[in-house]
């Protein structure tokens, strides 16, 4: 599955410095836990403990980094070189806003030693665009996105659901946008109602509902399908769990372990494709590679719970021969196979065909 590579990452959190515009469910103060952004100088003293290695980054998140003064720029970037020179580190990595990368940035950034640049596209919906007061096109965000890439950055791309205005086929067409694109990581973050936001001013006035948990991993699940039928890692789904963020959760799909039910909602998904037609009352066998275990059971056990009572003769054998992902139904003679590959490519098509009947997309021109 979209299997991430392991790359380690130094992460700085700048929280919501540089940034324009207070978008109307961001409070990075409670997303990053930091109430303040470390020095230049806190930077360089931490890299000097760091040995990454070879793939290894350092990386700015948390506010808009190319919306802060130039100066402030390059003295977190010049922080990096001696790392940079060491070889501790192989590059750096900045995340900030599609209306802040124009061509003379994008130089300078490279210039800098930037390798990776995380735009916050959010959603490609006008509309969405509009009403979570991001003060940007798609338009903007494509282009951005290509200029980036044409720039030779690595691009990533995060994405929400649940935003004022957007549902779930506006979502997917972002997907289907985004992986146009040919970015090289995804991020998907379902919003939450935080408070001292002005999504949490709406949620209070009426104006405004998010997704349930269960709605919101139904949807991940299709995002994270039409991303793996592309090859296209996704890095995280929903933000990191912490004590400040519970604090401050009004409502919305929060799980400590988001990722982890999307990827067993779509895993259990791909189960039931590949037992399509088996007649539960007669017994059968299912093999799965034996570390996607996990997977497969689930968090307390809610795949496995599912399956047996759905396929209470079916008998579960973990097998670790198979290669990630593959997924073998056998009865008898009979045997069928799907691999999880093969099952988001399927998904990807069906869920296009859907949206389409649902009256098109929002696609940008
Ligand atoms: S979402 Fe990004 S651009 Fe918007 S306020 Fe938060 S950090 Fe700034």
């Amino acid at each position: 599955m979209s299997s991430v590579p392991r790359q380690k990452i130094l992460p700085f959190f700048l929280p919501m410095s540089g940034c324009r515009y207070r978008c109307v469910y961001c409070d990075q103060y409670v997303i990053s836990g930091e109430t303040e952004a470390p020095s230049p100088e806190r930077v360089r003293a931490e890299l000097e403990k760091f040995s990454g290695g070879e793939g290894a980054e350092l990386a700015y998140y948390g506010g808009s980094f190319t919306c802060l003064p130039r100066k402030t720029q390059a003295a977190y970037l010049q922080a990096a070189q001696p790392a940079l020179v060491a070889g501790r580190i192989s590059g750096i990595r900045i995340s900030t806003r599609p209306d802040a990368v124009d061509a003379e940035t994008c130089e300078f950034l490279r210039e800098q030693g930037v390798s990776t640049v995380e735009l916050g596209v959010q959603s490609f919906s006008d509309e969405v665009l509009r009403k979570s007061g991001r003060a940007y096109g798609s338009k903007q965000a494509k282009a951005a996105c290509l200029r980036l890439r044409a720039h030779g950055f690595r691009l990533g791309i995060q994405l929400m659901t649940g935003l004022p205005g957007d549902r779930d086929s506006l979502a997917r067409d972002s997907m289907r946008n985004s992986l146009e694109l040919g970015p090289e990581l995804l991020r998907i973050y379902p919003t939450l109602v935080l408070e001292n936001t002005e999504l949490a001013r709406l949620y209070r006035a009426g104006l405004y509902q998010p997704q349930s948990l269960t709605a919101a991993v139904a949807l991940c699940a299709d995002l994270l399908a039409m991303a793996t039928a592309a090859h296209c890692p996704v890095q995280r789904i929903g933000l990191n769990p912490s004590p400040e963020l519970e604090k401050a959760l009004l409502d919305g799909p929060y799980h400590p372990a988001l990722g982890g039910l999307v990827r067993e909602a779509l895993r259990l998904e791909q189960i039931r494709r590949l037992l399509r037609g088996y007649d539960p009352a007669t017994p059968a066998v299912l093999r799965f590679p034996q570390r996607e275990l996990p997977l497969v059971f689930g968090q307390k056990r809610a795949g496995l719970l599912a399956l047996g009572r759905e396929y209470p003769l079916l008998a579960l054998e973990p097998d670790a021969e198979l290669p990630a992902g593959l997924l073998i139904w056998e009865q008898g003679s009979k045997a069928r196979e799907l691999p999880e590959e093969e099952y988001c490519c399927q998904r990807r098509e069906e869920l296009a065909k859907a949206d389409a009947r649902m009256g098109g997309c929002s696609y940008m021109e």
